[in-house]
């Protein structure tokens, strides 16, 4: 299934964009690290190149992969990220890119060994040098390996960026069954939202007219299936389903980069877990929970809220939109987030501008949604068909499936239902929900 989309380029899609794929190998195999010179022969990589890893991932896999790679002529910079003082591990932020680009030396190609944190490092670095980077997954923890944008931390705001995809992903299924059961219901709990983020994708089609390809869903949809049927086997740590499971993780990140947005594999879902982030930040400096693990949780919550919308045998009719002229969008936005710094708050209020400027603009297209409301529902039950069993699966892993489980309480949980659509414009069930005045109703139900 990889193989069909390696070094991919398609341009008769019928959503009437190109596509490409620029990662050339994915190697998940027991021999992956034994084999690295080979790849590097193949993928015809200079002579220089430099080895990223953090505590952690040099002992996991790190030195043996320096050995492996010198030992087959290569000239190798290994370079060991500090962890971010008073975290305990590396965290990826614009301080952290700061200090690898300073000790980088002139390299024809980067390597990262470890998961999200130095994967998405390396990934910025060496976009930002236009030189190629491959990686050696030590954790099947997050979608964004094979993805082409990177989760960076700026003045205390995540945000994505653009960059590049990985010219090679490596793996060793051994390798991946010894990761620390927290990064592995992360990797789950990041795949297992594909069903509500698709849905929220296609709502927002469906309202808006944004732009819609049915291929990012098609390439991991039978992958994110058979994968809830694979979480026993992840659970006991067999190493053939641990290496199915990274296959998912590099077609879901294909999906993203095909797609040339994140809406495949992200919706309101992921706007919950970044809130949660973001008041936390705001407090410790700290990210709460790995992103996946929090992911998965939030998606429970929004999968119950689309069974609770699909349960409806008509729509009311829409609520006016707030606040009700564009002059009121910064006081509005200002007194529902007054928790967070005010340097949040301004991208809060960009990002809010951005989607009520779109929603206005469709506005007729709302309140014909009523009318329409038996076909719309379909589509939104088919996309999300798979969405009750999402809780069971994280359950199955003994990984967290409530806020309260990662340090969220009842009034936090609330809040950020009621408000997290506001940080992104990226349109949800959310929105939708709002807009029809349901979300107020139901939010307490879908934290019982
Ligand atoms: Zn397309
Ligand atoms: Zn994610």
């Amino acid at each position: 299934m990889i193989d069909r989309y390696l070094n991919w380029q398609r341009n008769d899609c019928v959503c009437g964009r190109e596509h490409t794929i620029e990662t050339s190998l994915v190697w998940i195999a027991p021999d992956a690290i034994d084999e690295l010179p080979h790849a590097l022969q193949l993928l015809a990589l200079g002579r220089r190149g430099a080895v990223l890893y953090d505590r952690i991932t040099r002992a996991v896999a790190g030195e043996r992969v320096v050995d492996r790679v010198r030992s087959a002529g290569y000239t190798v910079q290994a370079l060991e990220l500090p962890d971010r003082r008073g975290v305990g591990h590396p965290v990826c932020s614009v301080e952290a890119v700061a200090v690898i680009e300073a000790e980088l030396e002139p390299v024809d190609w980067l390597l990262a060994v470890g998961a999200g944190t130095i994967n998405d490092l390396a990934k910025m670095v060496s976009f930002r040098r236009s030189i190629p980077f491959a990686v050696v997954a030590t954790a099947p923890s997050m979608n964004g390996y094979t993805s082409s944008i990177v989760a960076i931390l700026e003045a205390g705001v995540k945000r994505t960026k653009p960059a590049h995809q990985p010219l090679a992903v490596f793996a060793e299924p051994n390798i991946l069954a010894e990761a620390p059961a927290r990064l592995i219901h992360a990797g789950v709990g990041d795949l297992l939202s594909k069903p509500v983020s698709q849905t929220d994708w296609v709502l927002s089609r469906e309202v808006l007219g944004e732009y819609f390809c049915p291929l990012p869903g098609e390439l991991v949809d039978r992958n994110v299936d058979a994968l809830f049927d694979d979480v026993a086997a992840i659970a006991r740590r067999d190493p053939a389903a641990l290496g199915r499971l990274m296959e998912t993780i590099v077609l879901s990140g294909f999906s993203m980069a095909l797609a040339g947005t994140s809406s495949p594999a992200s919706g309101g879902e992921h706007l919950l877990s970044h809130y949660w982030d973001m008041g936390r930040y705001a407090r410790d400096q700290a990210p709460l929970a790995l992103h996946g693990t929090q992911v998965g949780i939030a998606s429970i919550l929004t999968a119950r809220l689309y069974e609770r919308l699909l349960e409806l045998e008509s729509l009311p009719a829409p609520r006016p939109l707030e606040p009700a002229d564009e002059a009121g969008l910064e006081s509005w936005v200002q007194a529902r987030h007054s928790e967070l710094p005010d340097f949040v708050v301004d991208g809060i209020i960009e990002q809010s501008r951005a989607k009520w400027r779109e929603v206005r603009a469709q506005d007729e297209r709302l309140e014909a949604l009523p009318a329409s409301w038996p076909m719309l529902r379909s589509m939104l039950a088919d996309a999300s068909s798979t969405r009750h069993r999402i809780e069971p699966a994280l359950a199955e892993l003994a990984a967290p499936v409530r806020p309260e489980q990662i340090a969220v309480d009842r009034p936090s949980a609330l809040h950020t239902l009621r408000v997290c659509r506001d940080i992104r414009s990226r349109y949800s069930i959310l929105d939708f929900l709002a807009r029809f005045g349901l979300l107020e109703p139901w939010v307490e139900d879908v934290l019982e």
